[in-house]
C-alpha cells in the first residue's frame, strides 16, 4: 500500500486533473459563476469525504496551522463551511487552492442519465439567472464535449483512499476528520 504522503500526492493530482478538465470546459462554453456569488458555499447541507481534505490538512500541518484550524472548528457552531467568508473585503473561500473535490466540481460537472450520457449538473443560481448559458453547456455535451463526471471523480478518489473516500459527512466534520488523520499520523511517527 502507498504511504499516506503518496496517497495525498495522488489526491492532489486528481484535483489538478479536475481543475484542468473544468478549465477546458469553461473555455469551450463560457461557463462561469456570477460575480461574487459563493451561494454554493453558503448551503448548510454540503457533504464531503475526509479524503478530499487530506491535501489541505497535510499542508496545514506543514505550515503549523493544525491547532488553529482545530480551535476554529471547535468554536464554529454552524453547519456552513468553516472556510466560507461572505463579508465585504473577505469574500470567498479561505483555503481556495486546497479546497475539496466537491468544491471544485459543484456547478462545473455532470451526472449521467440512464444511458450513461452526461447531464450538466447546473447550480440553482445559474439555472435561474443564466438559462442560455446552461443550455449552451447542455448543447456542448450533446455534441460530445467533455466535462468532469462527478461519480467518476469520486470513484477515483475512493480508489486512492478507500476508507476516507467512501465516508460522506457534513463538510465541517470531513475537514475535522482529515485534520485528525494528519495529526495522528505525525503524532505516531514522532513516538515511533
Ligand atoms: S472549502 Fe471553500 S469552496 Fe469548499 S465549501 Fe468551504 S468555503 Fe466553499
Amino acid at each position: 500500500m502507498l504511504s499516506l504522503y503518496h496517497r495525498i500526492q495522488k489526491i492532489e493530482s486528481l484535483q489538478k486533473t479536475a481543475d484542468k478538465d473544468i478549465r477546458l470546459c469553461k473555455s469551450h462554453t463560457g461557463l462561469i459563476c456570477l460575480k461574487h456569488c459563493a451561494k454554493c458555499c453558503s448551503y448548510d447541507d454540503i457533504t464531503a469525504s475526509p479524503a478530499e481534505f487530506l491535501p489541505f490538512a497535510w499542508h496545514a500541518w506543514r505550515v503549523g496551522l493544525l491547532d488553529k484550524w482545530f480551535d476554529e472548528l471547535d468554536r464554529h457552531d454552524s453547519r456552513i463551511c468553516l472556510f466560507a467568508h461572505f463579508n465585504e473585503g473577505e469574500w470567498g473561500c479561505r483555503i481556495y487552492p486546497s479546497r475539496g473535490m466537491i468544491c471544485r466540481l459543484f456547478g462545473f460537472a455532470a451526472t449521467t442519465d440512464k444511458n450513461g450520457q452526461p447531464l450538466f449538473a447546473a447550480c440553482r443560481v445559474l439555472k435561474q439567472n443564466c438559462p442560455e448559458l446552461v443550455q449552451n453547456v447542455g448543447n456542448y455535451l450533446a455534441r460530445g464535449g467533455k466535462m468532469p463526471i462527478i461519480a467518476n471523480y469520486y470513484r477515483k478518489l475512493c480508489a486512492i483512499e478507500p476508507a476516507l473516500g467512501n465516508e460522506m459527512m457534513p463538510i465541517n466534520q470531513s475537514i475535522k476528520k482529515a485534520l485528525e488523520v494528519i495529526y495522528f499520523h505525525f503524532a505516531y511517527s514522532e513516538c515511533a
